[in-house]
């Protein structure tokens, strides 16, 4: 009938089997008509009290592996070294990998304002499963429901304090969890990560739609692992062909954000939990989208 889970009605694209009552603005929150879609429809989750948090980036992929927690955390270390109190939220359950890129294998621990992020050597505020599961490298085998529960909590349990931005690793792909998060979370823009490999206009019309669906805007593309920098001549070489980033950001009319080389050097960082030691500019790119989203840096 409806995604349970929703406030928007599905009408439109026949998902309930039924037809649209007449006059039905497809969001329940604001459409009068008295219909079926809004059974069992949830609203936003609220965030913890003590949390102060202006802008929430959520940073999507079409499948796991393009390099979407790479993007998140070279976002994350541009905006605070850009003067923006930040924060991660890893929002990957299944696969979480933001702690082990930072180098963080603390545990979180609660307070009277709720589960403490950890904190960064540049001061950027983390959560994810793996500070509070036992043993990190025990998977995660739980079915969606539980994993968009937990990422909820992330959102209404966890003290993040005072941020002007939190970034959200969020579940690759456009299913069940990541469908939840989007709707439970005030997400005020994603940013779409691809590959060259990644059929990158079927995987950013599928991003654009979601979030067009979702009243969500897309803030930007980022084409990561776009090309290679010869060691030896500095020659550009993409490995995949030319890059079709440029004409499929214009085609769905999203900017292009960034084209990220792949960088040995970086991967190798990430892999020590040494990558807010990288002194690259990588994804400065995103200092515009904060700006445009009215964020001022301290
Ligand atoms: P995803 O979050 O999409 O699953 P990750 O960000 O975890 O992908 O990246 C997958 C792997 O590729 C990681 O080992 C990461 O260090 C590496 N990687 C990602 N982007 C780059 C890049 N631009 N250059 C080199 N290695 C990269």
């Amino acid at each position: 009938m409806i995604n349970k889970y929703s406030n928007i009605c599905m009408h439109e694209d026949g998902h309930d089997g039924g037809a649209a009552p007449e006059n039905c603005t497809h969001d329940c929150s604001t459409c009068g008509a008295d219909c079926a879609s809004r059974e069992g429809g949830i609203q936003k989750a609220q965030l913890n009290p003590y949390s102060s948090v202006k802008k929430v980036i959520g940073v999507v992929s079409g499948k796991g592996g393009v390099g979407k927690s790479m993007v998140t955390a070279l976002s994350a270390i541009a905006a605070t070294r850009n003067g923006y109190r930040t924060g991660i939220m890893d929002a990957d359950i299944t696969g979480p990998s933001i702690p082990k890129m930072f180098g963080v294998h603390t545990k979180a621990y609660g307070s009277d304002y709720g589960i403490l992020p950890e904190t960064t050597p540049l001061d950027i505020k983390m959560m994810s499963i793996n500070l509070l599961v036992e043993n990190e490298t025990d998977p995660v085998v739980w079915r969606g429901p539980v994993i968009g529960g937990v990422v909820e909590q992330f959102w209404t349990d966890v003290y993040w304090e005072d941020l002007d931005v939190l970034f959200i690793d969020m579940p690759p792909g456009t299913g069940d969890v990541p469908l939840t998060v989007f709707q439970s979370i005030p997400i005020d823009g994603i940013i779409v990560v691809t590959s060259p490999q990644d059929l990158v206009s079927m995987i950013v019309g599928k991003a654009v739609k979601m979030a067009n669906l979702m009243n969500i805007p897309v803030l930007g593309l980022v084409e990561n692992m776009s090309y290679i920098t010869c060691p030896d001549c500095g020659r550009k070489i993409e490995m995949f062909g030319p890059s079709q980033a440029k004409a499929v950001a214009a085609e769905y009319g999203i900017k292009l954000l960034e084209q990220l080389p792949i960088d040995p050097i970086l991967s190798q960082e990430a892999d020590l939990g040494k990558i807010e030691f990288n002194e690259g500019t990588q994804m400065e790119s995103i200092l515009e989208v904060l700006d445009d989203l009215g964020l001022k840096a301290e």
